[in-house]
């Protein structure tokens, strides 16, 4: 007989368990307009166990803008959601998980 999730109750192969905690991290990217009509790209929701300056040297290399860290909020210079979306896509998170607002 197969090995048995403890959490779901299904086989093993079947748990979706690991795929839901996954999931749960649901990372949100909006933008914002700022005083003088800037807009700023906002990162929310990157889990703790994510080195989130690493994530920001990322983005504010591939986007070429400016960015800072505020708590595990990312803020960068500029309106790049798209881009946002597409280099969080390279550096390893699935686009299910990530909400472009
Ligand atoms: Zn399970």
């Amino acid at each position: 007989m197969d090995e048995i999730c403890e959490k779901c109750g299904l086989p093993k192969e079947l748990c979706i368990c690991e795929t839901i905690a996954k999931e749960k991290e649901k990372i949100r990217v909006s933008a914002v307009r700022r005083r003088y009509g800037k807009f700023i790209t906002i990162v929310e929701g990157i889990g703790k166990d994510v080195d989130n300056k690493k994530i920001l040297k990322e983005l504010k290399q591939r986007l070429a803008c400016g960015g800072t860290l505020k708590g595990s909020v990312i803020e960068l210079q500029g309106e790049h959601r798209s881009k946002v979306l597409d280099a969080l896509k390279k550096l390893g998170f699935s686009e299910d998980q990530i909400e472009v607002a």
